[in-house]
């Protein structure tokens, strides 16, 4: 008798153990917000990152701003917006793990996620389902739509679906002025994740990525037939 009273107590304890979590898990759920920042390189991403969290801490609100490790072009645990401003920041390989490195205790005590260059991220999409839906969080993303080749870079379009709201910014393109929807890249090399500034990349408007990626796609081939020539004269002379 006694033991199955002291297990109707434990099962008691159990239980509202479990209902506890689930209204304190029920309370923030949905409540949560997911904003997308995107545009080209030297669109301002970073800057309107960093003027929404200001924002947001002015109001009292907790805030956390992530970056990929990928990216250590500025300061490593700091977000530095192309003008130089900077912030505090997590330099992480992926966004899942955030939670328990930052602590499981802060991570429920904040309410506004920045992520910058979020198209480093494999796990965004996964992320901002998990802390705006179920953790109610405000999550920011900042990243590129497209690289070079104009190609959907990362996961940054995979979130839109799930945005409360989407911002395209645009640059100035280079060499006309215009508005620069696109990034070019100066150099010959074709890795989609080459990291660099303004010495590898350049914003650009529709007509001059056309105009420019044509001469960057000849110069290629003429480079590639200079070293085969190379590459060949190399073999003869060894020959
Ligand atoms: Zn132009």
């Amino acid at each position: 008798m006694a033991a199955t009273l002291k297990a109707s107590i434990l099962l008691k304890t159990l239980d509202s153990d479990i209902v506890g979590d689930v209204f304190s898990d029920q309370g923030r759920r949905g409540s949560g917000a997911v904003h997308v920042i995107m545009g080209p390189m030297f669109s301002g991403k970073s800057t309107s990152l960093l003027r929404r969290i200001k924002s947001e801490i002015s109001v009292g609100r907790s805030v956390a701003m992530l970056k990929s490790s990928k990216d250590t072009r500025y300061a490593k645990d700091s977000v530095v917006t192309h003008d130089g401003i900077g912030f505090p920041c997590w330099a992480l390989p992926d966004l899942m793990s955030f939670p328990d490195k930052f602590g499981l205790d802060a991570y429920n005590k904040l309410d506004v996620i920045g992520i910058d260059e979020a198209q480093f991220f494999g796990d965004l999409y996964e992320f901002c389902c998990k802390a705006a839906d179920d953790d109610g969080k405000t999550v920011i993303v900042a990243g590129l739509d497209g690289d070079y080749l104009r190609r959907s870079f990362g996961a940054v379009l995979d979130v839109i679906p799930i945005a409360d709201s989407v911002t395209k910014l645009t640059a100035r393109c280079e060499v006309c002025g215009q508005k620069a929807f696109f990034t070019l890249r100066k150099t010959c090399d074709t890795r989609t994740e080459l990291i660099g500034g303004a010495d590898v990349y350049m914003p650009v408007c529709r007509k001059h990525y056309i105009t420019n990626h044509i001469v960057m796609k000849a110069s290629k081939k003429v480079l590639e037939v200079a070293d085969k020539a190379r590459a060949e004269s190399c073999v003869a002379a060894i020959i």
